[in-house]
């Protein structure tokens, strides 16, 4: 990479004073078990305030090392644990070690034959690669580094060298969580969706999944533009889908459309309350027509809100062989799980309602505090309720590039099943 726009930018030092920090027991329980996160109410004791980014020691209550992790001064998470059990000294060559391990993890993607070349990855998975709240991700040669936490802020050349060290690097996007940008003070001048390199991105950025080609929008595209975590439940949904009508609500920019074309589905609708991403979706056919199978298919979008529109189909007769159901997350905390239950059962109602009989029900649900098993039971009982009979095909966690390494990272669970 040619240059980094960060020298524009007065990104802050740290200091040199560590905040010695000790938990409420169930905390302390928690991190002896590598849970990354500490609480700001479980924080029983703490040497003195400190910026975004210090270093924090943590220690049990006999006064014994336990953790290194990163202050957060305005989280609710307000030490994001890095380092369990030994020291460490959080340095470039700690970065380099950790940006190089997680390369590793994902290297069976990167040899994939050019028939299933994937050049759109997650080489970063926050927590679950040591790395908690950071997450980096590759379309082609555009990286995107995401924030969830200024910890990061004052180590973020040192990401970048860590970065440079494992890959070559063209264009470089930088994008902040949501609940960072309600604290422009702690900023230093970044800004949401701003390039790192001096390289502007050529758009569009069209990358590979399996073989197939995806256009990207890494500035403002949801998550970093893609849903990177769905890769596999797309393969199987190709899998599945041959001669096949079929919707796919809550479509985004059609990822699982294409595969279903790809896997010789008749005539598929992407349903999405975005305009934009449609769009998206119609140039990600284009993309593909190389595809016999994917020239062939029948491909519509429809901009609608998604009960609405099931609401209506029912209503209209309208019926398909496979229902694909993949929602934005419904609950963030797990005061939200009751309403976000409700929501999946109304869904998968909604979706029995369009499906035919022997049809394909395929239904994800990527809220943390819903655990999997608590998610395939309730589509196993609304089913029953319905009078329709389940039968499992398979169910599916995270793909490779999105490991799981503590509870709350496992987020993702799909369920395939016949219906009949
Ligand atoms: N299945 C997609 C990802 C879905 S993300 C993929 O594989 O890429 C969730 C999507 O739901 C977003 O595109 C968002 O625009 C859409 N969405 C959110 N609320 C909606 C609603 N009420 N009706 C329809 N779409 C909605």
């Amino acid at each position: 990479m040619k240059a980094i726009n960060l020298r524009n930018l007065n990104l802050p030092s740290l200091s040199k004073r560590h905040i010695a920090l000790q938990v409420s027991p169930e905390a302390e329980r928690a991190v002896r078990r590598g849970h990354p996160w500490i609480y700001n109410s479980a924080i029983k004791k703490q040497s003195h305030e400190g910026a975004a980014g210090d270093l924090v020691i943590i220690f049990d209550s006999k006064r014994k090392f336990l953790a290194v992790g990163l202050f957060d001064p305005q989280g609710s998470i307000r030490v994001r644990i890095v380092q369990h059990k030994t020291q460490a000294i959080i340095n470039q060559e700690w970065f380099n070690n950790r940006l190089s391990a997680a390369r590793q993890l994902r290297a069976s993607l990167l040899t994939a034959p050019p028939k299933r070349a994937t050049t759109g990855y997650r080489l970063v998975h926050g927590e679950n690669d040591g790395l908690s709240g950071l997450v980096i991700d590759r379309y082609k040669d555009t990286l995107v580094i995401k924030l969830y936490s200024p910890a990061w802020i004052p180590y973020l050349k040192n990401i970048i060298a860590a970065l440079e060290n494992i890959t070559s690097i063209d264009h470089l996007v930088l994008r902040l969580g949501r609940n960072m940008m309600k604290n422009p003070q702690l900023l230093f001048g970044l800004v949401d969706g701003m390039m790192l390199s001096k390289q502007a991105i050529i758009n569009p950025i069209i990358f590979q999944e399996n073989g197939l080609f995806f256009e990207v929008d890494p500035i403002s595209g949801q998550k970093t533009g893609f849903f990177l975590d769905q890769r596999d439940n797309r393969a199987q949904v190709e899998k599945l889908a041959k001669g096949k009508s079929i919707l796919n609500v809550f479509a985004y920019t059609g990822g699982f459309s294409v595969y279903a074309a790809r896997g010789g589905a008749r005539h598929i609708i992407s349903l999405d309350s975005s305009g934009p991403a449609l769009e998206i979706a119609v140039r990600n056919f284009a993309h593909n027509q190389d595809t016999p199978a994917i020239a062939a298919a029948k491909h519509e979008i429809l901009i609608d809100d998604a009960f609405a529109a099931l609401r209506r189909m029912k209503k209209e007769g309208r019926r398909f062989e496979m229902v694909i159901v993949d929602p934005p997350m419904f609950a963030h905390k797990k005061s939200q799980v009751p309403k976000a239950m409700q929501a999946y059962v109304r869904l998968t109602q909604m979706s029995l309602n369009v499906l035919r009989p022997g049809g394909i029900l395929v239904q994800a649900s990527c809220s943390s505090p819903i655990e999997a098993e608590e998610f395939f039971n309730i589509v196993h009982h609304t089913c029953s309720q319905k009078g329709r009979h389940l039968s499992e095909i398979i169910r599916t966690e995270h793909a490779l590039d999105h490991p799981i390494t503590f509870k709350e990272g496992a987020y993702l669970k799909c369920i395939f099943a016949f219906i009949s």
